[in-house]
């Protein structure tokens, strides 16, 4: 008996439900990658490339391989899975429209081909679906759902495989090209070893550290958790003595939650917000850049640029100012993060761009974060603005936040394109 695992966001072998399953019961594995033209993976193409290699590795290692095909991965699977006389296809249950989308094909392709196809847990930490508030169709709120969420029993990890035995004569397929190499190595057997400093360092800290935007002080590991190279539920347990943090893996599951109950998420309003959009196309451009003449918005900007990642804090000021201050639309702001972001993720990227924007799920749908306050607060010696702001550098301490009350002119840095600054 054989079984296909096609793997999608769920690049690593510890903890992968699917795979640990077939491995234990069929007598040959077939894992899968298919590079799917319609998935544009933008800025983290080169991110990808590495945790493909780093999983074919770790397959082989356990006398396995990965195959890699191109073209559409329900197509492609069952096409090999009929190629190999295979009996079923796996893989693990995700959220967006267009995985479901996927899943929904590959289940009629499966049933036509009378071939088994399941769908395992391995995403989040408690699938979504599983909490359904009472009386309600999905919960809406956080706080309910992270009440219920860290109540429920969460399911046990899986050992990764010790061997993998590939069907014999198939043809494992090129890895895609790194066309760059991402500012951080892609992964899982890169990032155990990033984890296991952090839970030893950092998670102590985390509640007074996370929100220090020049003492980069949380985990970084959002980019390992977008592509599954971390599984959440093995993080949420290791880290679970610090509830600060597996919170912040509550907010990643509650926006999968969402995003599986109401799809739409990713481009249409939460809630209406009744008002229009500024479309001044100028603003949102020297937003991009960071040219806007607010320096803790421009530090973070120029941070996602040089980074293709930015602190949560700076997340959040830029964000606010976007939509709140300048009026612009959350999908613009959103876009540019997908096109940079190493952990672009739809259900994290739109359910907190509606959050900032008031038309999501917060709870307070018209708080605007001062910038300048924002910044005294959370970068009080101005370290995390120069760090990024070269035009700001050879100025100390604070006052670089706001660059239009120093003495000194700053050369070749904008006036602030808002008057509330
Ligand atoms: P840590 O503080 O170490 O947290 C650990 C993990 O918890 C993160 O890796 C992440 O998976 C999860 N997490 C933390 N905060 C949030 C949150 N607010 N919502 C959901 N999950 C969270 N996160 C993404 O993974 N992808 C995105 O595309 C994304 N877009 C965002 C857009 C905006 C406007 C804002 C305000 C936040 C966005 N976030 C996104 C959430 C958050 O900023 C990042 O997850 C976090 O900064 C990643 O850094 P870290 O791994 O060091 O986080």
């Amino acid at each position: 008996e054989t079984v296909v695992v096609l793997f999608n966001r769920d690049l690593r072998v510890g903890d992968h439900p699917a795979l640990a399953e077939a491995c234990a019961g069929a007598r040959h594995v077939l894992p899968l990658f298919v590079l799917d033209p319609g998935m544009d993976a933008r800025g983290r193409a080169g991110f990808l490339a590495e945790c493909l290699a780093d999983l074919r590795a770790s397959l082989r290692d356990r006398g396995g391989d990965l195959v890699v095909r191109r073209g559409d991965p329900a197509a492609e699977a069952v096409r090999l899975a009929r190629e190999v006389n295979a009996s079923a296809v796996w893989a693990s249950a995700d959220v967006t429209a267009y995985a479901r989308a996927r899943e929904r094909r590959l289940a009629r392709d499966c049933e036509r081909e009378r071939l088994e196809f399941r769908l395992f847990p391995g995403v989040t930490v408690v699938p979504p679906g599983r909490l359904i508030p009472t009386g309600g169709d999905h919960y809406k709120v956080f706080t309910p759902y992270w009440r219920a969420w860290a109540g429920t029993r969460w399911r046990e990890l899986v050992e990764a495989p010790e061997r993998v035995s590939l069907p014999p004569g198939v043809e494992p397929g090129e890895l895609p090209e790194a066309e760059r190499e991402p500012y951080v190595p892609g992964g899982e057997s890169r990032v155990r070893r990033r984890m296991e400093l952090w839970l030893r360092h950092g998670l102590e800290d985390y509640a007074a550290g996370h929100d220090d935007l020049a003492g980069d002080r949380t985990s970084r590991l959002s980019p390992y958790l977008h592509f599954g190279c971390v599984s959440p539920l093995e993080l949420a347990r290791l880290g679970s003595r610090n509830e600060e943090f597996v919170r912040q893996l509550c907010w990643r599951d509650f926006y999968h939650q969402v995003t599986y109950a109401f799809p739409e998420i990713s481009r249409r309003d939460y809630r209406p917000r009744g008002r229009d959009w500024n479309e001044d196309k100028d603003v949102a451009q020297a937003w991009r850049e960071g040219m806007t003449g607010i320096p803790i918005v421009d530090a973070g900007m120029r941070q996602l640029a040089a980074e293709g990642w930015m602190h949560n804090r700076a997340r959040l000021i830029v964000a606010s100012y976007l939509t709140k201050t300048l009026g612009v639309d959350w999908r613009v702001g959103a876009d540019h993060f997908a096109d940079l972001l190493l952990d672009a993720d739809v259900a994290n990227n739109c359910g907190n761009w509606q959050w900032m924007a008031g038309t999501g799920n917060d709870t307070r749908p018209n708080r605007v974060l001062n910038p300048i306050r924002q910044a005294r607060k959370f970068d009080p010696e101005g370290e995390y603005v120069r760090r990024y702001v070269l035009e700001l550098q050879s100025y100390p301490g604070g006052a670089v936040h706001e660059p239009w009350r120093l003495s000194r002119p700053v050369r070749g840095y904008p006036s602030p394109i808002t008057a509330q600054a």
